[in-house]
């Protein structure tokens, strides 16, 4: 079924249909059916006994295409598909891809989107809009401005008094952004000057911190040999005793301490860094105190929960990530900082072309507190899945992931030593192991090298079945030398029952009985 549209010039252009060329009517029709296509998909997404993978190889998955009449690679002289194939491309796209909104995909720190963030999302596509200047965004713009400011409410009085911020792409370069600011408070003169020249900056976080301070280090200059990874208790907090010693040590090496990246909600354990003690340290030599909010930031949002950030009114900036357990599609993260005008100072450029002071509204422009030129109205779909929920919506489906989180901790611990933990557990993140017989009862500081590889075994194997049977997808990983564990991790889980959980950890130990009988 190929659609040709006549050409008032006669350009060939359209002999195989092109989309390109279509109007307004033919964008729409196709539009409508590429809807349907996802929305079918949103309709099943509830459904446990769809597979959350269908597991195929490189080469599996180059078949499929080439069935779906839609080769993966784009060959030179590729000819203009039809609509039919198109909608085959989407569709086949959809099928061999993670169901991340599937209820049992537990293995990353995002999974299913609200739908008024995918409508949020979508629309944000649909306008195509460049969030740089109020003059071609100003709806973005304000909306932009108002999620910030709620944010920053949210954050405290102390943040509610005076902030900045911006929605940027990820956490990582939240983090960045916050480093980014404190070189650029202690050190003004490296913006002209560079790196090359200055004091020896050196900044601080917890040994079970994102890798993206590491990045983040490198990027800004500093240089991985000056970010110091401060070791933690057996939760993964940072110890404020030990960032003391750090920074006494870095003082003595003559180098300029400027930098503590705390974590609220570290990427594996779960673990809180006390913010109230580390603000101390910081006072105490001057230095600018960033908390990375990218996991556990959500528990603002809950009366129940927001004590794990007690502190938080005392940081000097913060990353936000609500495409994690606030159920945003990705991206959507935040960047705030509790100093007016710092964003702008530090990297205004005030291109004339496009921030001209004279223009309309220019005061309003968000563009030149950016590292970036274009930039996503990424706020726009928190805002209306603020909306939609409300800030009772917002608690309560952040209060149900840490229910689920303590339901599996308490199977755990009750299970008779099938599961073992390997931390107890701290926010929404249940680290354990499944136990072959000989293993049980585990303990890690008295087993053997042996016992240690063959247990770092299990869980790969495990997790392997279960991919291949479409079952629960959830990570592992080694930690300090104790071997791979499961981590099981509820970010945006509101459609799981307590009952689906028994049943999946019942799948696992059956499974766990037949690879290592
Ligand atoms: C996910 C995560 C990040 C990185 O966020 P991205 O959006 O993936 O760049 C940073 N810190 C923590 C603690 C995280 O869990």
């Amino acid at each position: 079924m190929h659609e040709h549209t006549p050409i008032a010039d006669g350009k060939a252009a359209n002999r195989s249909g092109r989309l390109a060329d279509w109007d307004g009517d033919k964008a729409a029709a196709f539009l409508k059916q590429a809807a349907n296509l996802l929305c079918e998909h949103m309709a099943s997404r509830n459904d446990l006994t769809q597979p959350v993978v269908r597991l195929a190889s490189p080469a599996e998955l180059a078949v499929a295409f080439t069935e779906a009449g839609v080769p993966l690679e784009l060959r030179v002289g590729e000819d203009a598909a039809s609509m039919p194939r198109l909608l085959a491309a989407l569709g086949a796209t959809l099928e061999h891809s993670v169901r991340t909104a599937h209820p049992l995909f537990l293995n990353q720190l995002y999974a299913r989107p609200e739908p008024a963030g995918i409508a949020g999302d979508w629309l944000t596509v649909v306008a195509n809009t460049n969030v740089h200047t109020y003059e071609a965004a100003p709806v973005f713009t304000l909306v932009e401005r108002a999620v910030l400011a709620r944010l920053a409410v949210l954050a405290g009085p102390s943040w509610a008094a005076a902030h900045d911020g911006l929605f940027v792409p990820g956490g990582s370069i939240a983090n960045m952004y916050g480093m980014h600011l404190a070189r650029a408070v202690v050190d003004p003169d490296s913006a002209s000057r560079g790196a090359a020249g200055g004091p020896c900056l050196v900044a601080f976080t917890s040994a079970q911190a994102h890798y993206s301070y590491l990045k983040s280090a490198r990027v800004c200059g500093l240089g991985s040999d000056n970010l110091v990874a401060v070791p933690c208790d057996a939760s993964g907090a940072m110890l404020p005793a030990e960032l003391e010693v750090a920074v006494e040590a870095a003082l003595a090496r003559g180098g300029v301490p400027f930098f503590v990246g705390a974590t609220a909600g570290s990427t594996v354990l779960g673990a809180f860094d006390p913010l109230v003690e580390l603000a101390k340290v910081c006072r105490r030599h001057n230095m600018w105190l960033h908390c990375d909010g990218a996991w556990g930031g959500a528990c603002l949002l809950s009366a129940m929960h927001r004590g794990l950030m007690d502190g938080v009114e005392l940081v000097d900036s913060l990353a936000l990530n609500p495409h994690k357990m606030m159920g945003l599609p990705l991206q959507c993260s935040v960047f705030l900082a509790r100093r007016e005008g710092l964003l702008q100072s530090t990297n205004s450029s005030n291109a004339d072309y496009l921030f001209q002071p004279d223009k309309l509204h220019a005061d309003m422009d968000l563009g030149d507190k950016t590292i970036q030129c274009g930039r996503r109205a990424d706020a726009y779909k928190l805002w209306l899945t603020w909306k939609a929920l409300g800030d009772a919506g917002l608690e309560q489906r952040m209060d149900r992931n840490i229910a689920l989180a303590a339901h599996v901790e308490a199977r755990v611990v009750a299970s008779g030593g099938a599961f073992q933990m390997v931390r107890p557990r701290s926010f929404a993140n249940v680290c354990f192991w499944w136990l072959p017989r000989a293993l049980r009862p585990f303990d890690a500081a008295a087993a053997s090298p042996e016992q240690l590889t063959a247990l770092g075994k299990v869980a790969p194997a495990l997790k392997m079945r279960m991919q291949q049977s479409g079952d629960a997808m959830i990570g592992f990983q080694p930690l300090d030398g104790l071997p791979n564990f499961f981590r099981l991790v509820f970010a945006s889980a509101s459609a799981l029952r307590f009952e689906d959980l028994d049943a999946l950890m019942s799948r696992m130990d059956a499974l766990g009985l037949e690879l290592f009988p």
